[in-house]
């Protein structure tokens, strides 16, 4: 069993990675562009422009899945903090996530047990949540079981995300949170742990990942609770 505490990694602010991000739709919008354009001048063979067609796809998936890592539930300029109830926000990411689940054929159980609030910006969180539980329907691309647990501690709120997946070794469990690494080649943007860890790190909480491969991962996330006034 890999044991490790991740502690919130230093890594720039999302908002620092907003200049890298936009350059990580552009290209790919630059590329698809590039072929349209080859498309519209030239008399091209139907089997070519079939495979423009192809790679204009492709391109334009590829700039969806950052903007889906990183901008799913962003509203322009609304940062706004409240006090957020973390089941509800869980629940809400879970009926999301369903159709990708079924996709998997992946089995979830909510244990989401109501939790003092925390203050903080309910994209962001959803964001973070969407991302890890996303990862932990994609490990399981055989089909698996996903349990999503949340409790009370008289300090924190505590939230369980365990799948039945693929697992990591503990090289992979000290790359969480790189910028950009990622095990799923073209699949994979990278960048959906970066943001998570960035996000917990703004709410002052802790990720502790177990992880044993073949097996299954355990995701434990911990939250500073509002004090009550
Ligand atoms: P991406 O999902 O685009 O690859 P992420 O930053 O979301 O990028 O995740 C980085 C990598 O961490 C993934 O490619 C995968 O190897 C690993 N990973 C994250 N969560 C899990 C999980 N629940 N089970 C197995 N591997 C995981
Ligand atoms: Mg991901």
């Amino acid at each position: 069993l890999q044991e490790h505490i991740v502690r919130t990694k230093r890594l720039e602010a999302v908002e620092q990675m907003g200049a890298a991000i936009s350059h990580e739709i552009r290209n790919p919008l630059t590329t698809a562009i590039g072929f349209v354009q080859l498309l519209q001048e030239n008399d091209a063979p139907q089997e070519k422009q079939t495979e423009y067609l192809t790679l204009i796809k492709s391109e334009l998936e590829s700039a969806e899945r950052v903007i889906q890592d990183y901008l799913t539930f962003s509203k322009p300029s609304l940062v706004a903090l409240s006090d957020i109830y973390l089941h509800d926000e869980i629940h809400h990411v879970l009926k999301i996530l369903q159709p990708l689940a079924n996709q998997y054929s992946v089995e979830i159980t909510e244990k989401l047990e109501p939790v003092s609030s925390i203050h903080g910006d309910r994209q962001k969180i959803r964001q973070c949540f969407l991302n890890i539980v996303k990862n932990a329907i994609e490990s399981m691309p055989n089909g698996g079981v996903l349990t999503i647990e949340s409790t009370a501690s008289p300090i924190n709120a505590i939230v369980k995300i365990e799948d039945s997946g693929v697992g990591m070794t503990k090289q992979q469990i000290d790359r969480l949170g790189e910028p950009y690494y990622s095990t799923k080649g073209s699949r994979g943007t990278g960048l959906g742990m970066m943001v998570v860890y960035s996000i917990v790190r703004a709410l002052r909480g802790t990720i502790k990942v177990q992880s044993k491969v073949g097996k299954g991962t355990v995701f434990l996330l911990t939250f500073p609770i509002k004090p009550e006034s």
